[in-house]
């Protein structure tokens, strides 16, 4: 790792570059590991006819700083990602956010390609078409064939924009897990509140939505799953990321949605100055991630026609003045909080192999469709030439 002052004193882009290059080290050395031990590598294939190929996006979500995941000492916190999916993806070092650094518009932007201006704590909807309208408007895909899970009821709007040449009837579908949890437990909810914090940077944005019944449908219509057996299997999940996961899990198995966006959020809990608690998130997040990728390739819908992408909404600075504690915010705008990372996994898409020259956030839209098929026209940036 460079030092804190060897990052300071680099203009933003070589900082990227130095940050980007110390990661690669680090997961070079895994990498040879890795190589040497997988015994059988599947044979580069000819990438899936479109109208079967299937995208599953992760967020890696709420931020997490080098120290505690790709430099040495954090390696332990995410053993699913080194020796298990890392060596099976292609992984970007070098996925530079140049956009506002709030959870919500962060991920919408994401979801655009565009850098979306509204305000986090707002309940709008994007300005720019999402991935999701994309791909339904041009592949003429019904709603059912676009759905995202979102951590935070301030999520709600994430799935359709507001511009004129899509927007309302082209969005995805989205699901609120605890706005599920809610109306199955009637708001009596008091054994779930480990499952229904809503964020963790302002305890006075809870954004509450109506609609309980609709929400009691989509459990049993669209999930199969009784209310009672909801609630009975939620009281085993320790975080909401673990509900997130289960009912994607839901979704992929009765659903089986073509283009699924899952967006995690249990690390952001760093804001509440509780070392151990970011380093449970990050050790979680990394877990999930491996618990998609098992079901990607159990579920007969999904195995062998599936890409998976995972990346951070936003990392974490290393906010090293006196009132912060290093791993707490992102508020500082840093190239540390701006510089994050992807992996590419699945049909067609190369193994082991490490990038680390700069791409956007944008790019993933226009990625997204080269691989699926449709043109982001509005998306500020280009497809990932090593991907598709
Ligand atoms: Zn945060």
């Amino acid at each position: 790792m460079q030092s804190q002052s060897t990052l300071r004193n680099a203009s933003a882009r070589e900082a990227s570059h130095l940050l980007a290059r110390t990661r690669r080290d680090f997961l070079r050395d895994t990498a040879k590991l890795a190589i040497g031990t997988t015994l059988l590598r599947p044979k580069w294939i000819h990438a899936t006819t479109r109208p079967k190929r299937k995208v599953i996006v992760i967020t890696f979500g709420g931020g997490a700083r080098d120290q505690e995941t790709f430099m040495i000492e954090g390696q332990e916190n995410i053993p699913h990602l080194m020796s298990e999916l890392i060596p099976q993806s292609s992984f970007f070092t070098q996925v530079v956010n140049r956009g506002i650094l709030g959870h919500y518009v962060a991920t919408a932007s994401l979801a655009t390609g565009v850098y979306e201006t509204f305000n986090n704590f707002a309940a709008v909807a994007p300005q720019s078409p999402t991935v999701f309208e994309y791909f339904r408007k041009d592949l003429k895909r019904p709603s059912s064939d676009a759905w995202v899970v979102a951590p935070s009821n301030g999520f709600n709007r994430i799935g359709e924009s507001t511009h004129r040449s899509y927007g309302p009837g082209f969005g995805a579908r989205v699901i609120l897990p605890k706005r599920l949890l809610n109306a199955a437990t009637s708001g009596a909810s008091h054994d779930y509140q480990h499952l229904l914090r809503d964020n963790y940077e302002t305890p006075y944005y809870t954004p509450e939505l109506a609609g309980s019944e609709f929400e009691l449908q989509q459990l049993e219509e669209i999930l199969k799953l009784s209310v009672n057996d909801f609630k009975s299997h939620a009281q085993t999940l320790s975080s909401p990321d673990e509900l997130s996961v289960y009912v994607a899990r839901q979704l992929m198995r009765h659903v089986a949605p073509s283009l699924l966006w899952i967006t995690m959020h249990d690390i952001d809990i760093a804001h509440a100055g509780a070392y151990s608690l970011y380093i449970e998130g990050i050790r979680r997040t990394d877990r999930l991630c491996s618990d998609l990728w098992k079901a990607i390739q159990s579920e007969p819908e999904y195995a062998g026609n599936t890409t998976m992408f995972i990346l951070p909404d936003f990392g974490r600075d290393s906010d090293d003045d006196a009132g912060g504690n290093g791993f707490q915010h992102h508020r500082t705008g840093d190239t540390l909080s701006r510089t994050t990372w992807m992996l590419a996994a699945g049909p067609g898409i190369r193994e082991g192999v490490v990038y680390d020259r700069a791409v956007d956030s944008t790019d993933l839209v226009p990625t997204l469709g080269s691989l699926l098929g449709f043109s982001a026209s509005v998306s500020a940036g280009k497809p990932i030439a090593e991907i598709v």
